[in-house]
């Protein structure tokens, strides 16, 4: 493919529009959907040959009332496991972000997640603050991880979570050597700091509005214990989930040119 090409592609990408989903076309992750950057494309790195921009997504379209609920650090036995259920009760999808060490011990509940019609992302393999890390210790991270869930659940994820959200643009070659987009979150329900139900559903209900990710955290028993409350206040909003790629489209799909 020549640079000309990549760059009218990049361009169209831009200018992509995000169009109607069905629940089908949620949970049927196979579905190339227009590429929609959120947020302003990262610069090109002199050390990415082709000059594409890596997408940073740190929320979806803001038109209509869709959102993208997330769920980071697992997979772990019980905790994800009462996450899916609430989830599957709801026929509600989500994006589940794991961490490398997770999956390699529990690769059977990776698949599980997937077959329930979850996305699944890169969350690093041992929840590094990628920032710090030298050029070859992120792509090893990142080389380890989709390797696991690759062979844990069939499936390559598209997206990386970095940790913390503590990623430079100046690594986001990197990220594109493994065809990922980064996706952030601008909904921080810091769930992680078990600071009670009550609070994290302020947050939530003082946050959310149409186009939010929200960051949440199946490791721990507290989240997982108000998923259910956390979803039917979000229902009874008239919300509606997406998975990232579902909400936001595959980092580098072909963009449709609106005709
Ligand atoms: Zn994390």
């Amino acid at each position: 493919m020549n640079r000309r090409f990549f760059f009218k592609k990049v361009i169209f990408s831009f200018f992509g529009v995000s169009i109607g989903y069905s629940l089908r076309d949620v949970f049927s992750l196979q579905q190339p959907i227009v590429n929609y950057n959120a947020t302003s494309p990262a610069p090109s790195h002199s050390k990415n040959p082709l000059d594409i921009e890596v997408p940073f997504v740190h929320s979806g379209p803001g038109f209509g009332r869709r959102i993208a609920i997330t769920f980071d650090d697992g997979p772990v036995p019980h905790t994800t496991e009462m996450v899916l259920r609430a989830l599957e009760s709801r026929k509600i999808p989500a994006t589940f972000f794991m961490l490398g060490e997770h999956v390699k011990v529990y690769p059977s509940l990776a698949r599980e997640v997937q077959a329930a019609g979850h996305e699944i992302g890169n969350h690093t393999f041992n929840h590094p603050q990628l920032s710090k890390l030298s050029d070859a210790q992120v792509e090893d991270q990142i080389r380890l991880t989709q390797d696991l869930i690759v062979d844990a659940t069939g499936t390559r994820p598209v997206w990386l979570r970095p940790p913390y959200g503590s990623f430079r643009r100046s690594q986001a070659h990197i990220a594109y050597k493994f065809k990922l987009g980064v996706a952030l979150w601008n909904v921080d329900t810091r769930d992680w700091t078990k600071p009670g139900a009550q609070k994290v559903m302020q947050i939530i209900e003082k946050e959310t509005k149409p186009g939010s990710i929200i960051l949440l955290h199946d490791i721990h028993k507290e989240t997982a214990q108000m998923t259910g409350q956390i979803l039917d206040f979000l229902l009874e909003k008239e919300y509606e989930f997406s998975t990232i790629s579902g909400f936001v489209g595959h980092p580098y799909a072909p963009a449709r040119v609106p005709s």
